[in-house]
């Protein structure tokens, strides 16, 4: 199997833009946020599970998971989202080894938002992480998804600092306005594969 590199980041740091980067080297990208969705959506043992814990009204009328509903009870109560991650991680964890075992690379990149936060770090062999002044990352989130300051803010709330999160990196990519990403993802690329020939 591939060696699995973790890579995360808060909100709107840059993940996927300095995913989108290391895809230009030939690196297969996982990403796991957007796994965890499709997988709510049309993973079985998920589906049972939500209905259960959150009732029926998870899905809508034509079966599409209602987001608005779900939201409004886990970001309301820090419990709550305790068990929809509970419920929907360890689905997304083993689909992530189960693709990369199916990649043929000298590594493979999971993309999450939450890595440490959820034990996700299990079976991977380093984290990359992508720093954004938090300023400058609530700006581009506006901008990307039309959206206000407060409810970036919001979305923030739910993860662990950036300082804590960056701390246990292996590598720490800037993505400020003025440090340039390809040198430092071409940088990291070759501590990468200079880290796995030692394994
Ligand atoms: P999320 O956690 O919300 O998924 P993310 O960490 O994956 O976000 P991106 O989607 O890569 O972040 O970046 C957020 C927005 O900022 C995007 O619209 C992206 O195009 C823009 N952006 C990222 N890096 C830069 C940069 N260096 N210069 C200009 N715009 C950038």
């Amino acid at each position: 199997m591939a060696a699995l590199i973790g890579l995360t980041g808060g909100i709107g740091a840059g993940k996927t833009t300095v995913a989108d980067v290391f895809k230009t080297l030939g690196i297969p990208v996982f990403n796991a946020d957007e796994a965890a969705k499709e997988l709510m959506q049309n993973s079985l043992v998920i589906k049972a599970q939500l209905i259960n814990t959150f009732g029926k009204q998870v899905y809508a009328a034509n079966g599409i998971l209602d987001k608005t509903y779900l939201a409004g009870i886990v970001f309301k109560d820090k419990y709550q989202l305790e068990l929809l991650n509970a419920i929907v991680h360890p689905v997304t964890i083993q689909a992530a080894k189960d693709w990369a075992s199916k990649q043929i690379a000298p590594y493979v990149i999971k993309e999450a938002a939450l890595i440490f936060e959820s034990a996700a770090a299990d079976g991977l062999t380093a984290v990359i992480g992508v720093s954004a002044p938090l300023n400058l990352r609530i700006q581009r989130v506006m901008q990307r998804d039309a959206c206000s300051k407060i409810e970036v803010e919001q979305r923030m709330r739910h993860q662990i600092s950036d300082s804590i999160k960056l701390k246990l990196c292996d590598w720490v990519i800037q993505n400020n306005d003025q440090d340039l990403v390809l040198p430092q993802v071409l940088k990291v690329h070759e501590a990468i594969l200079a880290k796995l020939a030692f394994i």
